[in-house]
Order: structure tokens, then C-alpha cells, then sequence
């Protein structure tokens, strides 16, 4: 069993991989750790390789553990992670970091598969006051949309970036955050996503008067 700055990682069997869209996959693998919802787990496929950092999209109480992710063509992981099985293994740590919810009021700004710890978060009931912008390029990059438009509502918004598509803003986030009005220092805001992104939203929101310390990010590299 090897070890990692995130603790010990520890062989799961796999229940399912599937695909979800063009380069994005979802997997699930026997749950063995409590966690919170927004927290990261460290993934690998054998215990000597250094792990990658993923977001567990999955609720506190759901009975496995559930991760989004991105196939990075030229990558080392995620290419693998793609072509697993229902019965084959993987190596995983238990759920660290401090990127976690709120009961409270929140905005939700997403890019990505930056949206999988806001599903955490959605699935764990943390749904009064929640407003989400999830940024995407295509339309079928609004993962979870079935789960999270019937509750939230307007509350809702889609950005897609490269089409213009019915029902969704056309633009990336920071373009739907521009074109409203200045925002309430009142909730929370919660970023996840690239840096590029995360710099440019969390700047956006300080010049409409969001102070500093409402915003938390969570960076994906
Ligand atoms: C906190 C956190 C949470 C994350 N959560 C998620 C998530 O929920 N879903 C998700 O899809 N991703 C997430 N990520 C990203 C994830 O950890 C991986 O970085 C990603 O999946 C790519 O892994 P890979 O092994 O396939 O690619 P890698 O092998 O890590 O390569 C990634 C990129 O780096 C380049 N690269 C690799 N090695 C070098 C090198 N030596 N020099 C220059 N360039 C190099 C590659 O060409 C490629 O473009 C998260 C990252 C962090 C930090």
C-alpha cells in the first residue's frame, strides 16, 4: 500500500464507468470513508504511481463514490480511468480538503467538471438559497442538468460557450456575470474550475462589490 501527502491509498473495486458525453466520463467504486460534501479524493491505478486530484460528486449519504471527469488526450490517468470496467480496481485515498458547503446562502460557479463538488454539495439536500452557473462549451456539458433544473429553477444558468442554444446565456460565465448587476455581499461564492477561470470570476465578483472573503475557490490544474 503506498503513501501520499493525502494519506494511504487503498485498492476499490470499480461498479461502472460510463460515458457521459463526448470527452467526459462518469465511474462509481465501492465507498469505504465518510466525507464532505465539495472534498477531493486522490485516485491512481496502481499504489506505487502518483495519484491525481478528483472531486467526489456523489451526496454524504449515497453508497458509493462517484467522480466526473475529463479525458485528457495526452494525459497519464484519465485515458486509462476511461477504458475501466465494472470489476476491475483502482487506488484511491479517503476525502480531504476544505473546499465544503454551506447551508446558508451560496452562489455556485462552476466551469466544467468543476461542477462535480457543487453536485456533491446538491445531492448531500444543500439546496435553500442556492443559486448555480455552470459554464460549458457544448450543450451536452451541463452534466447533472436532470437532477439540478427541476429544483433550482431560474436559479439555474447554463453558459454555454461555442453554441447558441435555447434555454441557455451564450457566453462563458464571466460574460453572464457581466451582463448582470452588481451582486450581494450576502452569500457565499463558491468557484471551481481552471485557474484561468477562477482568477478571472473571483476579480469579476470583487469589482461588483463581493468582498473578498465571501469567495472561495477551488482550483482545478
Ligand atoms: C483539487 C483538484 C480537483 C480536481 N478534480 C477534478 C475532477 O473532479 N474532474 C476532472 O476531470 N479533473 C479534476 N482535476 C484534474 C485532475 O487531477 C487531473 O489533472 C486530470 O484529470 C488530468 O490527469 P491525467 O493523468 O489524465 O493527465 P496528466 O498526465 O496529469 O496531464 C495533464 C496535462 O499536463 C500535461 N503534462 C503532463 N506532464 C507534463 C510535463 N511533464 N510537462 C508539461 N506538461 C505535462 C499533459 O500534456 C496534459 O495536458 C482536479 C485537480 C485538482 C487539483
Amino acid at each position: 500500500m503506498s503513501s501520499n501527502l493525502n494519506g494511504d491509498l487503498r485498492r476499490v473495486r470499480i461498479e461502472w464507468v460510463r460515458q457521459i458525453a463526448e470527452n467526459a466520463y462518469v465511474l462509481e467504486y465501492q465507498r469505504f470513508f465518510d466525507f464532505e460534501a465539495g472534498q477531493i479524493i486522490s485516485i491512481a491505478l496502481s499504489a506505487d504511481e502518483s495519484p491525481r486530484m478528483y472531486s467526489i460528486a456523489s451526496g454524504e449519504r449515497d453508497e458509493n463514490i462517484q467522480v466526473l471527469f475529463n479525458v485528457v488526450n495526452e494525459g497519464h490517468l484519465t485515458p486509462a480511468l476511461s477504458c475501466l470496467k465494472a470489476g476491475d480496481y483502482l487506488w484511491t485515498s479517503a476525502g480531504f480538503g476544505k473546499f465544503t458547503g454551506t447551508t446558508g446562502k451560496a452562489w455556485w460557479i462552476a466551469q466544467g467538471t468543476g461542477i462535480a463538488p457543487f453536485a456533491s454539495m446538491f445531492r448531500s439536500g444543500q439546496r435553500e438559497g442556492k443559486v448555480l452557473i455552470h459554464g460549458g462549451r457544448y450543450p451536452d456539458s451541463f452534466y447533472y442538468s436532470d437532477e439540478f433544473e427541476p429544483v433550482l429553477g431560474e436559479n439555474y444558468i447554463r453558459c454555454c460557450s461555442r453554441e447558441i442554444v435555447s434555454g441557455t446565456f451564450h457566453g462563458r460565465v464571466t460574460d453572464y456575470l457581466n451582463s448582470i448587476g452588481p451582486l450581494s455581499a450576502e452569500p457565499l461564492y463558491y468557484l471551481c474550475g481552471s485557474s484561468e477561470m477562477v482568477v478571472e470570476t473571483r476579480d469579476l465578483l470583487i469589482k461588483k462589490g463581493v468582498p473578498f472573503t465571501r469567495i472561495v475557490g477551488e482550483i482545478y490544474f
